[in-house]
């Protein structure tokens, strides 16, 4: 099993190298429509695939692991255990992305000629982007209740909706006496097992569909020419290299902490355990499409058990999000630099509030946080359109930060397993 594993994330990562590697020839001789045409679909066809997956996947693995915590003190123990620990970490990481954003000071950085023109380029996009603008911080909660089961369980955003869902029906069915939900309780963990099976399968075709989405986002970042990405990244090369040293930190300082003081891991094992779902995340861009692999990194190579992973995965893909929050509070205190405004203590107050909200809001799907910044911005009254300014390299940032986001996820399974008197078993 161990062996498999690390060849899954060998093949991952041989798909991922050769992506690159062709993206960038592509560039380089002009086969751009030749990419988008025969290699972006299979891309396409296995996020598809992750994505048919990650509803049933959520339904079933919440219902049946909730059932199989038995007795509902011990559900609402590791419930409130599970979340309080999602907030904490969140905080934190918006707290690490403050401090760095606060000393590397990249507003100070872009010119106002470079400014002008991101925002005149990009302003078209942004409108597509489908903003709500009238949506306050607490649109969340509203969010999180479905009126309709159906309805809810028929688009990826609405996943939150599903867990509440899937959440209450396990209560209830830990509530009744044993023997009126026997079946019930057999038919999802079954049900449970065929899913983790189509896992498997699906997961045979991940290096190549690692290859053919970072073929195509290479082509896609690049644009019609090499040169206009690297000005891209040299002009909000300042920005980018914020968010990606809080990142950094969050990944190799603050989860190591955390998994030596609270579990019995060596974070080493730890990250060799949870690779294939890192790669995987930052070829898709989507927490809700790499949780499959998160769960079956977790269980298999962690040894986290069952009932505590098909519990705090779940929710954690579409509520614990450190590396999106983090993201957030760089992107803010950016804009508002480069809009000139002062931002003191009681606003960034705010961030940690409203990013915190933003981040659990946040769809586990691409490009999600950056529509939820919105709110983060309006909170502190920095311009939206100056989402415009960021947009060229969000894609990039969203591939790194989405890995955290599962990372994040996976210590806290970790850390709810010793918890709960469990060993996390590497091997
Ligand atoms: N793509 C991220 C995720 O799925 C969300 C975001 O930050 O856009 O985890």
């Amino acid at each position: 099993m161990v062996n498999k594993q690390i060849a899954q994330h060998w093949w991952i990562l041989i798909g991922m190298f050769l992506g690159i590697l062709f993206g960038i020839l592509a560039v380089w001789l002009g086969w751009h429509q030749f990419t988008l045409f025969w290699i972006k679909p299979w891309g396409t066809v296995f996020i598809n695939l992750l994505k048919l997956i990650a509803i049933p996947l959520i339904l079933v693995s919440l219902v049946s692991g909730v059932s199989n915590l038995n007795d509902v003190s011990k559900l609402s123990r590791i419930g409130f255990k599970t979340l309080g620990i999602y907030l904490i970490t969140t905080i934190m990481a918006i707290s690490i992305g403050l401090i760095v954003v606060n000393i590397t000071n990249p507003g100070k950085f872009l010119s106002p000629e470079k400014s002008l023109e991101f925002q005149q380029k990009y302003a078209s996009r942004i409108a597509q982007t489908d903003v709500e603008l009238t949506q306050g911080p607490l649109q969340f909660v509203v969010d999180l209740v479905p009126e309709n089961i159906f309805k809810a369980m028929t688009q990826n955003t609405a996943m939150l909706q599903v867990i509440f869902f899937a959440i209450l029906f396990g209560i209830a069915l830990v509530m009744l006496p044993e023997e009126k939900t026997r079946v019930v309780k057999n038919l999802f963990d079954q049900l449970n097992d065929i899913v983790m099976q189509m896992i498997h399968i699906v997961m045979l075709t991940a290096p190549v569909g690692a290859f053919c989405l970072i073929a195509s986002v290479t082509v896609e970042v690049a644009g019609d020419s090499l040169q206009e990405t690297i000005s891209l990244f040299s002009s909000l090369g300042m920005y980018t290299l914020t968010v990606i040293i809080g990142l950094v930190f969050v990944v190799f300082v603050f989860y190591p902490i955390l998994v030596s003081l609270f579990t019995s891991v060596k974070y080493r094992q730890f990250l060799k355990g949870i690779s294939p779902a890192q790669f995987l995340a930052f070829s898709t861009s989507s927490s809700a499409a790499t949780l499959p692999m998160t769960m079956q990194c977790c269980e298999e190579n962690l040894g986290i058990k069952k009932e505590i992973a098909s519990f705090v995965l779940p929710l954690g893909a579409t509520v614990n999000m450190d590396g999106t929050s983090l993201y957030q509070a760089v992107a803010t205190i950016f804009l508002a630099q480069i809009y000139g405004i002062e931002l003191g203590f009681t606003a960034q107050l705010t961030i940690i509030l409203t990013a915190t909200l933003a981040s659990i809001g946040s769809a586990a799907v691409p490009g999600a946080g950056m529509i939820m910044l919105v709110i983060v911005l309006q909170s502190v009254g920095v311009p939206l359109e100056g989402i415009a300014l960021i947009f060229a390299v969000d894609r990039p940032l969203d591939m790194l930060r989405t890995v955290v986001n599962i990372t994040g996820d996976a210590v806290v399974a970790c850390v709810i397993q010793k918890s709960e008197n469990g060993r996390v078993l590497v091997q």
